[in-house]
């Protein structure tokens, strides 16, 4: 048996349930020119592995012949699992369309575009078998193709989430990761609905590993990834992985009365020695009402902010594993 085959079998058997030994999940959107090369090249890459496989394909509401292109694979390959769903969701939603539905016990996400190469695969299953990692994720070393607006745009946005972001969310990660099955149950026990899949399996925690790669360009089509759409991955990764926005208002408005009782102490201290400051009693005065705006501003934002935690409903915790010894015996459970 090949390697990574007998990795799959050992890594992921025991206790646990297996179906597939691996999945790899590909959100579509009008990716008709691209499938047949995506197919045949994900296929070759699986094939070598020497361990049964399913390829999802997640069809997210295409204006092309996306899904036809699918349905005449799947009627060809019966590795191949096609899921349509009912309108354009977006790939984040896409991409849990296709977690939820896939069955391998190690699964690997990918583009349709071929922007992030499949055969990388047999490197990253390496990789997980030889760290013992839940999470393999590929860290892009390079951007082959992207405009420098995106790259800058990419640039800030990472940077700015690595200062807000109360889970340590790794820089230059997309979605290209190869993730355990207990890794993709977790995913899809986090009912939120505003998802950012990376943030999400980085605040799941348990090992996981970088694997640097060079990003090619895509392969055919257009980029969907639009500045709205950056935008609001954006938003819903800062609003998701942090509530510090919400407490800039607190802050602001203890500087502003903090400033308040200076000015109104140097302009008392003025008045002492005979002269009338005008001037710095309306200062103190306007930087008092601000201050106090900002305060109660503040305040309202740590409720919502908490109130926030609560709707999200996320698990408190999550446990890697349990030592419990049993008659002198340890037994590890995963
Ligand atoms: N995608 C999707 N739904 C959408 C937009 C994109 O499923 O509404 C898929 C798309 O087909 C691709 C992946 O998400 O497989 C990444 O999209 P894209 O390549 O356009 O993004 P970029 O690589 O330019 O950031
Ligand atoms: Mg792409």
């Amino acid at each position: 048996m090949l390697p990574a085959a007998k990795f799959l079998q050992s890594y992921f058997g025991g206790s646990m349930r297996i179906r597939t030994p691996l999945s790899v999940v590909v959100p579509c959107y009008n990716e008709q020119a691209v499938l047949p090369a995506l197919h045949e090249r994900l296929s070759t890459v699986c094939r070598g592995l020497g361990t049964d496989y399913e390829i999802v394909f997640i069809n997210d509401g295409s204006r092309d012949a996306t899904w036809d292109a699918m349905a005449d694979l799947a009627a060809r390959d019966p590795h191949l699992v096609c899921v349509n769903l009912s309108r354009n969701y977006g790939h984040q939603l896409a991409l849990s369309a296709g977690l939820r539905e896939c069955t391998g016990d190690a699964v690997v996400v990918l583009d349709a575009d071929l922007q992030d190469p499949p055969e990388l695969l047999p490197d990253m299953l390496a990789v997980m078998r030889r760290e013992n990692a839940d999470v393999v994720y590929g860290k892009r070393v390079s951007r082959a193709g992207e405009s420098w607006q995106k790259r800058a745009f990419a640039r800030l946005f990472y940077w700015g989430l690595a200062k807000l972001s109360e889970v340590p969310i790794p820089r230059d990660v997309g979605d290209f990761r190869l993730m355990s099955r207990r890794v993709v149950e977790g995913l899809t026990a986090l009912p939120e609905h505003h998802r950012y899949i990376r943030g999400m399996v980085s605040w799941l925690g348990y090992k996981q590993v970088a694997f640097e790669y060079h990003r090619e360009p895509r392969a055919a089509g257009l980029s969907h990834y639009n500045f709205q759409r950056m935008s609001r991955l954006a938003l819903d990764a800062v609003t998701g992985f942090s509530v510090r926005p919400l407490t800039f208002a607190l802050k602001a408005g203890g500087v502003c009365l903090a400033a308040a009782v200076l000015t109104l102490a140097a302009a008392l201290w003025s008045w002492a020695g005979g002269s009338v400051p005008t001037g710095g009693l309306l200062a103190a005065l306007f930087l008092a009402l601000a201050g106090g705006q900002f305060l109660a501003i503040g305040i309202v934002g740590e409720y919502l902010g908490r109130m926030f935690s609560e709707v999200r409903g996320r698990p408190l915790f999550v446990i890697d594993q349990v030592l419990r010894s049993t008659h002198g015996a340890i037994h590890p459970r995963r």
